[in-house]
């Protein structure tokens, strides 16, 4: 009998209630992980722990050190940490205000130093005492350093951000057997994309945009981006560090 991909390793994944984190949730803990999920939404957590045994809910809130520190401090080490928290400003420079700015900062970029930085010594002396490798796994997106869209001033900047901090960490730990990669996804059909269609003027019109951008025609599902989160938790990527993942129905062509 199969034990699964992921048999043996523990993962914690931030904003996991919903979206493209609930789904590697549930993609990680079928290949056998026990799955931390974390989020600020108490009651889809709750719907979470009830699709899966495998799954242990945290509430988290991501923007608090506190809360951060205390959840790090009494949680066994991981073997994967993925970052996926993280939201989307619209606007376009002269429309983003401070505030977006900071918020977009704190919670797409910020909250990957705090949770990387609790997280990561206890990591590390896994990996040392397996001699084997541990993951990290933040979340960037196609709309960053790797391509420039309209109206994502904060949310690219972040973006281009993750992507800095994710080579980084790659470089000063690739000898400790800590490996850092950033996924990024094309458009994906979650909830926070929903809403975006749902606030545009023209909701119609702005769902066939985001489509139209997308040169497969259709929009990314959460089930077309999972795989990149098991293979990227999992050993088969044992030699895989520092690199952007694309996968983004082929916009980057
Ligand atoms: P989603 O809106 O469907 O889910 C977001 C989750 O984040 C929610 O469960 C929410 O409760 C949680 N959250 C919000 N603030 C939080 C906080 N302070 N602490 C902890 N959790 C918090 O999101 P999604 O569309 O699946 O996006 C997830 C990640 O993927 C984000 O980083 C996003 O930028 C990135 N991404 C999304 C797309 C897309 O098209 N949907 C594309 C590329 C990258």
């Amino acid at each position: 009998m199969s034990t699964g991909r992921l048999h043996g390793k523990s993962v914690l994944i931030t904003a996991a209630a919903q979206g493209i984190g609930r789904a590697s949730a549930l993609a990680c803990a079928a290949e056998g992980a026990r799955v931390i999920a974390t989020d600020i939404h108490a009651e889809f957590l709750k719907t979470l722990a009830a699709e899966h045994a495998g799954i242990q809910i945290e509430l988290l809130d991501v923007r608090s050190d506190a809360a951060v520190a205390a959840l790090a401090a009494r949680t066994p080490a991981l073997d994967a940490l993925f970052n996926c928290a993280g939201m989307v400003a619209n606007g376009s420079m002269l429309e983003c205000s401070e505030a977006d700015w900071d918020l977009s900062f704190d919670l797409n970029v910020k909250s990957m130093f705090r949770m990387t930085r609790a997280f990561m010594p206890a990591m590390l002396a896994k990996a040392q005492a397996e001699n084997g490798s541990v993951s990290i796994i933040n979340m960037a997106s196609m709309a960053s350093s790797i391509k420039g869209f309209a109206n994502r001033c904060a949310y690219g900047a972040t973006k281009a951000a993750v992507i800095g901090l994710t080579k980084s960490l790659a470089a000063d730990y690739v000898k400790a057997g800590l490996r850092a990669n950033a996924l990024c996804p094309g458009t994906v059909d979650t909830p926070s994309l929903r809403g975006r269609i749902a606030s545009a003027a023209d909701p119609v019109q702005a769902e066939k945009d985001f489509i139209a951008r997308q040169p497969m025609g259709r929009l990314a599902t959460v089930a077309d981006i999972t795989p990149m989160v098991v293979y990227l938790a999992s050993d088969e990527s044992r030699f895989v560090t520092g690199q952007t993942l694309l996968v983004d129905g082929g916009v980057t062509i």
